[in-house]
């Protein structure tokens, strides 16, 4: 590991004053910073530790949100009972994560910056716009079995690898941030971004920002959801396609619904159109035009041609599971 600074901070002026001189990291549970610091894929010349801040908190919002402190940690937020039962496809997502050991560790900051899986990123030795820019990237071409269908650009076709950040989009959540320049609310679509011409840039955090809370509205959607994983081995391993699906149903009709995409594109994907279809349909349709608007524009890249058929079926699977209030559980280890 390159030798680096290491600094505490005590509450959040000194944070933001501390992570605000360049290169400085911030670092949680540090399940993904330490590791691309082993991997000498990140050196940060400092590293700020943001343990002592208050922001382990999980709050009643007035109005019947919810408020997730940027330093819970994925276990804690996924097993508060206020999730469980009001946002059980949050549970679901995170709970479809990592292991227990490092849902207990990392924390819900740490899961919206993590970084890419894409093997290429981590071995240093090969080309990678996202880690070294200009170098040229090693999955296009190469060996790209996990990477993206949607969104990608001729720099990078990573994906993003969080599962709870997919269910988050289905939610709607916005994410409370301060920094330099005070604090901000960032709606979660726009809180992750396209790789485009800037592949090394994850997200529209500013330097020196630090998450604060996730918020979560009122509507958790907790009758009709499934979040539905499509991965190599049934647990510990990321998604190749993941679906958070979330529906209001009254009468056998779907009032209105949200699919969220994960393995998809540099950021959990999410379709207007798709969206749009959901209203007015019967909970027993087959949601072929849904998969359709999803997959619109979608394109392999050789090795991951296979999520061309994966991910229509995950969609119209995780959809049948919310619709008919059967979402995929977790702890069952088959895909019903
Ligand atoms: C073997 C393994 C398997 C995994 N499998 C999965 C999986 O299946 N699904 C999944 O979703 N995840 C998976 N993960 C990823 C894991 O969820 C993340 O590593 C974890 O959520 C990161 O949280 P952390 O607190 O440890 O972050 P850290 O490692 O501490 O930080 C990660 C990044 O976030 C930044 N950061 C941290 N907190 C904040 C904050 N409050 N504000 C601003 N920036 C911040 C850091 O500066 C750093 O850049 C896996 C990880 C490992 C090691
Ligand atoms: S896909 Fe992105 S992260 Fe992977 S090698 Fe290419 S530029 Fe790097």
């Amino acid at each position: 590991m390159t030798p680096f600074a290491y600094a505490r901070a005590g509450d959040l002026a000194e944070a933001v004053a501390l992570g605000a001189e360049p290169g400085t990291r911030f670092v949680a549970g540090g399940t993904n910073l330490v590791d691309l610091m082993k991997y000498f894929v990140e050196a940060p010349p400092r590293v700020v530790d943001i343990n002592a801040l208050s922001l382990r908190a999980i709050e009643d919002l007035d109005g019947g949100g919810l408020r997730l402190g940027g330093l819970a940690t994925n276990a804690d937020t996924a097993h508060d009972p206020r999730v469980q039962a009001r946002y059980p496809v949050l549970a679901s997502a995170i709970l479809a994560g990592a292991s227990a050991q490092l849902r207990n560790a990392a924390t819900n900051g740490g899961n919206l910056n993590q970084r890419t899986r894409c093997y290429y990123f981590y071995a240093i030795d090969t080309p990678c716009n996202k880690r070294a820019p200009g170098s040229g990237c090693g999955a296009i071409g190469g060996f790209n079995r996990i990477h993206a269908i949607q969104g990608a650009s001729e720099h990078c076709i990573a994906t993003h690898p969080s599962d709870m950040c997919v269910a988050l989009l289905a939610l709607d959540a916005t994410v409370r941030v301060t920094g330099p320049g005070g604090e901000r609310v960032i709606a979660i679509d726009d809180y992750h971004r396209l790789p485009g011409d800037e592949p090394w840039r994850d997200t529209t955090l500013q330097p020196g920002e630090i998450v604060t809370a996730i918020d979560l509205p009122a509507e958790g959607y907790a009758a009709h959801h499934s979040y539905l994983k499509m991965r190599d081995r049934q647990s510990y391993a990321f998604a190749l396609v993941s679906v958070a699906a979330v529906m209001r149903v009254e009468d056998g009709v779907i009032r209105e619904g949200r699919i969220a995409m994960g393995g998809m594109a540099h950021k959990p994907w999410r379709v207007a159109q798709a969206d749009a279809l959901l209203a007015g349909k019967p909970v027993d349709d087959d949601f072929a035009d849904v998969a359709d608007a999803l997959m619109t524009g979608a394109r392999g890249y050789g090795a991951n041609d296979f999520k061309l058929e994966l991910a229509p079926a995950t969609i119209r699977r995780a959809c049948r599971q919310a619709a008919g209030g059967t979402p995929q559980i977790q702890s069952d280890k088959r895909i019903v």
